[in-house]
């Protein structure tokens, strides 16, 4: 199966129905895939061959789902990038990857002109909402009307995607990902789920991996789906009652600001079943506090862009275990495994491995990479797990996020737990910065909520009654607000720099 088929199943088991609402417009799923054969044809026009990359850098917009299933039906490759990116790192994507074409829209286009910048060749720059001009060429312009629908002759193991990681380790890594990985992913997600038909919110960002499953699981269960530009809380709840949606995808940072939003009686929510929420840690309370204001449950789940992404998930079949990621969706295999990659006794942490039909090939052009991550069909995460006595995944840190303060590992997430628990907190995080004496020491970086005058001594005495001695922040820094990535993660990297400005 490909991208393509998940379009073509879609018009043929359900039917022409509306499939996307954006603003004031509507497309049925029928105008969606005249858009893409149209693209393709388009593509193919100005010299984008099978194999070929091409960009879409642009906020979430009815043209980047025609781009992607355009972009297919060509037989190139899609490379989604976040709009968010520096044009340093956009340059390095476009450069990296020898993309032959651009998909964007004004909003994005100066940054976009910046990182084409000293590039051996420009690519082709094509503009959502802009007339044509000698250096650009406007979407809808570029289309070729064709007679019958345009059809590639690629394999389920070809590459579909490549996606940049956001590169918090170095220059960004691009992740292959065939049809197959996505396709696999997106059906055994709704299998697992047993997602209805339905209408749901596209509120996640298209360009990142857990968003494009979302339009993919629409696809292949009949549902419409409602694509927003940027996370509105107003508009999401306006949603939220106008579609009677039951159930949507969003991270941490979402529910967080549904949670925090004064008005919501403003809004009937009494539609919503279930959130899905993913790509971060959930902390506790605020799961809690969402079921306790919406009475819809909240399903962490657990991916990453190497697996296409979804790895385990809760689901509405299955009892809710707060602090843990659900278990394995059908047709992925998991292990938690020593630094020797031999499995550990259960219920021990490990690092968590992969298996499936989901995982990736593999790094574009990056074999050292490659090598790094990918051992005998295990794909190694980079995340330290654990897994109880009846098949429920914990997270309990990223390998590199770890921090060792005088000898002893202290995974950050149980630190951010406790003060994301008290109750002058808004948010908090943990990060380790390099000290003389005990190797590595706790920062606390916390949002204070409105009108809150806690002291960081304070701060300190709460984690001192909740945690053992040697996790207690040995300070704790007060910020405006946390640096986020486009899906809403909090950058540690950025965190680790500024507390260490702070602090020393
Ligand atoms: P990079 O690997 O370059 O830092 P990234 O973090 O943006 O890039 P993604 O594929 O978007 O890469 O994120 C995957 C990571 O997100 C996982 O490896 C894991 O650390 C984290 N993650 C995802 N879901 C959860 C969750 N429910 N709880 C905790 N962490 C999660």
């Amino acid at each position: 199966m490909k991208l393509r088929d998940l379009l073509e199943r879609n018009i043929t088991d359900f039917g022409e129905y509306p499939f996307l609402f954006f603003k004031e417009k509507t497309y049925t799923n029928v105008e969606t895939k005249r858009y893409a054969d149209q693209l393709a044809a388009g593509l193919r026009r100005i010299g984008i061959e099978k194999g070929d990359r091409v960009i879409v850098c642009m906020p979430n917009s009815p043209e980047v789902l025609f781009a992607y299933q355009g972009i297919t039906r060509a037989g190139a490759i899609i490379v989604p990038v976040m709009f968010t990116l520096h044009p340093k790192e956009l340059h390095y994507i476009a450069r990296n990857s020898l993309a032959k074409a651009v998909i964007t829209s004004s909003y994005v286009l100066q940054k976009v002109e910046k990182s084409m910048e000293a590039l051996p060749e420009r690519p082709a720059v094509i503009l959502s909402d802009l007339p044509s001009n000698e250096h650009i060429t406007n979407f809808y312009d570029l289309l070729v009307p064709v007679e019958k629908e345009f059809i590639d002759d690629g394999k389920a193991d070809d590459t579909a995607v490549i996606l940049y990681t956001s590169g918090t380790t170095g220059n960004p890594k691009g992740v292959l990902l065939t049809h197959k990985n996505l396709f696999s992913n997106a059906q055994n997600s709704a299998k697992h789920n047993e997602t209805e038909r339905g209408t749901t919110l596209g509120v996640l960002p298209l360009a990142h991996v857990y968003g494009l499953t979302v339009s993919n699981v629409c696809y292949l269960t009949g549902s419409a789906i409602v694509v927003f530009s940027s996370f509105e809380v107003k508009e999401v709840f306006k949603a939220i009652d106008t579609f009677r949606v039951r159930t949507f995808s969003a991270v941490p940072a979402m529910i967080h600001a549904m949670v925090s939003y004064p008005n919501t009686d403003n809004y009937d929510t009494s539609s919503l079943e279930s959130v899905g929420s993913g790509s971060a840690p959930l902390p506790v309370t605020l799961l809690n506090a969402f079921e306790q204001k919406f009475g819809a449950k909240v399903l962490e789940g657990y991916g990453l862009s190497e697996a296409a992404p979804v790895v385990t998930a809760h689901s509405k079949r299955i009892e809710i275990k707060p602090g843990s990621v659900g278990v394995p969706i059908p047709g992925v295999e998991i292990k938690i495994v020593d630094g020797n990659g031999l499995e550990v006794p259960a219920g021990e942490v490990g690092e968590l491995v992969v298996r499936g039909d989901n995982v990736t090939p593999g790094y574009y052009q990056n074999q050292q990479e490659t090598n790094r991550v990918l051992k005998d069909s295990w794909l190694y995460t980079g995340d330290m797990a654990r897994v109880d006595d009846e098949g429920y995944v914990y997270i309990v840190d990223r390998k590199k996020d770890l921090i060792i303060r005088g000898g002893f590992n202290v995974y950050p997430r149980d630190v951010e737990e406790i003060l994301n628990g008290h109750e002058e907190v808004f948010e908090a995080a943990v990060v380790g910065i390099p000290d003389e004496r005990m190797g590595e020491e706790l920062v606390a970086c916390v949002v204070k909520k409105p009108g809150s005058n806690v002291t960081e001594e304070e701060l300190i005495q709460f984690c001192q009654d909740h945690l053992a001695k040697n996790k207690t922040p040995r300070k704790v820094i007060f910020l405006e607000a946390l640096p986020r990535n486009g899906v809403g993660k909090i950058l540690k990297t950025h965190l680790r720099q500024t507390a260490s400005d702070i602090v020393i």
